[in-house]
């Protein structure tokens, strides 16, 4: 038996998940994930693929992040004929996913197409899948449960388990047993962290042979998830009281639904004021159908405290999702206190740059940050507390109050990431792949895990070849 393991992204990078197995000659492909980051490279890195679609013998996805599903249309739109193999919940959620980004992509072609005729300019850009490509990729996503092992291929079985990252994030543990010789790959997907509201903890697998981990915290650690409920009341009643609005940008996936939740609790619990609390962002209402319909991924607190009762933790009295245009700008003539969640979640675009225009100034309000802000976004000068910000080209004041939780992490730190891996059976670990991380965020991930076991941590490179033996 030959085995290989080699990466087509998230090498030294967070982005563009693509991961391969090598099996006697057979490829299996770990996520096809979009390479996210300034236009122009992340189009050259998405369009050159690195494997030809037909050579794969079959795929997994780990979760329905654009970063890890993003470009399963490119497979099939280039002759995959094969089974995507995820969760239920992860073809769902990668399905609204994989049609938002070719709606997107197919109106940025309208844009720079009418920009190059208004110069009289050549236009060549096309975009790298249509809604109908990203259809006939979830045509082919076989949703397959937890703890429900499937075989991919000849003496090739997989299973997921609960990673704890998103509703449906799965860890893929690959078993190969050809010859009498049986090895396992676990690979973490993105790994999440105990404590999260909706979904469970990340589970423990059966001891791998190789470990594939990700290390987007590699050098960072994160407030506790129980703080963020608490954070929350105290900046609704102090915004309250104040008579302002709370602007949470917010991402559309397991971001809105977790604050919905926590908003629910909190109202319930008579633990904030009566006030409206409007979800403004059509991908994070379509999202949350998704959440509704998969309760076979809740942890036990939310049943205890809303399916039991056979409520929907998901609507509640003062909850409301806008939907027109025209219901997102009237929220721009409320006079009374309000809690307005949109997206996009780094307010780079979207309708979230709307409310921010209208409350930036206002002393009352409350600009509530509750994601990671990438470099170079409105959201990071946000973060940075700037005086004046640019939205649409113009520039206001900052006066409404800037508060930040960072306790809403969707991975885990390297101290929750260590205690995971050393809860696990190790006996037979022989190696740790490092993935999805920055360089500095990696060194000092790789340092961590040389002190926590004995296996060896390898920092994996783009394109680089190693063997499973
Ligand atoms: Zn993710």
């Amino acid at each position: 038996m030959e085995m290989n393991f080699y990466s087509l992204g998230a090498a030294e990078e967070v982005t563009g998940s693509k991961h391969v197995l090598e099996v006697d000659g057979k490829s299996y492909l770990v996520d096809c994930g979009a390479f996210q980051g300034s236009r122009a490279e992340a189009d050259r890195k998405n369009r050159e693929f690195g494997i030809e679609p037909d050579r794969i013998n079959g795929v997994l996805v780990t979760h329905g992040h654009f970063d890890h599903c993003g470009m399963l249309p490119l497979l099939t739109k280039g002759g995959y004929r094969g089974n995507i193999y995820a969760t239920p919940a992860t073809r769902d959620i990668s399905s609204l996913v994989m049609m938002d980004s070719a709606n997107i992509q197919a109106r940025d072609a309208d844009y720079l197409r009418r920009q190059a005729q208004k110069k009289g300019e050549k236009f060549t850009w096309e975009p790298l899948y249509t809604e109908k490509d990203a259809i006939e990729a979830t045509s082919q996503i076989m949703g397959i449960s937890y703890h429900r092992p499937f075989f991919m291929g000849d003496g090739i079985s997989c299973e997921f388990f609960d990673a704890g990252h998103i509703l449906g994030s799965a860890m893929a543990n690959v078993t190969v047993n050809k010859g009498g010789t049986e090895r396992t790959i676990l690979f973490s997907g993105d790994l999440g962290r105990k404590g999260k509201p909706i979904i469970r903890d990340p589970e423990r697998p059966p001891t791998p042979d190789y470990l594939v981990i990700e290390s987007t915290y590699g050098d960072r650690q994160h407030g506790k998830t129980d703080d963020a409920m608490k954070q929350l009341a105290e900046i609704a009643k102090q915004t309250a009281a104040r008579g302002g609005k709370i602007i949470i940008p917010s991402f559309a996936i397991e971001r809105t639904q977790e604050l919905v939740y926590y908003f629910h609790l909190l109202t319930d619990e008579g633990a904030i004021p009566q006030m409206p609390i409007y979800v403004d962002s059509p991908m994070a209402t379509n999202a949350t159908t998704i959440f509704q319909v998969h309760p076979e991924c809740y942890d036990e607190d939310i049943h205890e405290a809303f399916i039991k009762h056979h409520k929907n933790p998901f609507g509640f009295n003062n909850l409301h999702f806008t939907t027109s245009v025209e219901e997102s700008k009237s929220l721009n003539d409320l006079k009374e206190p309000a809690i307005i969640i949109s997206a996009d979640g780094m307010c780079e675009a979207g309708r979230i740059q709307h409310h921010l225009i209208n409350n930036i100034s206002d002393p009352a309000a409350t600009i509530l940050l509750v994601g990671f802000m990438a470099n170079n976004t409105l959201g990071r000068r946000l973060q940075n507390r700037e005086e004046e910000v640019k939205i649409h080209g113009m520039w206001f004041k900052r006066k409404a109050r800037v508060e930040n939780i960072n306790a809403f992490s969707a991975h885990a730190d390297y101290v929750e990431a260590g205690d995971w891996l050393t809860s696990l059976d190790l006996s037979r670990l022989k190696k740790i792949f490092i993935v999805h991380g920055e360089p500095k965020a990696q060194t000092a991930f790789k340092q961590y895990l040389k002190e926590k076991c004995r296996a060896e941590p390898v920092i994996v490179k783009y394109g680089e070849t190693y063997t499973l033996d």
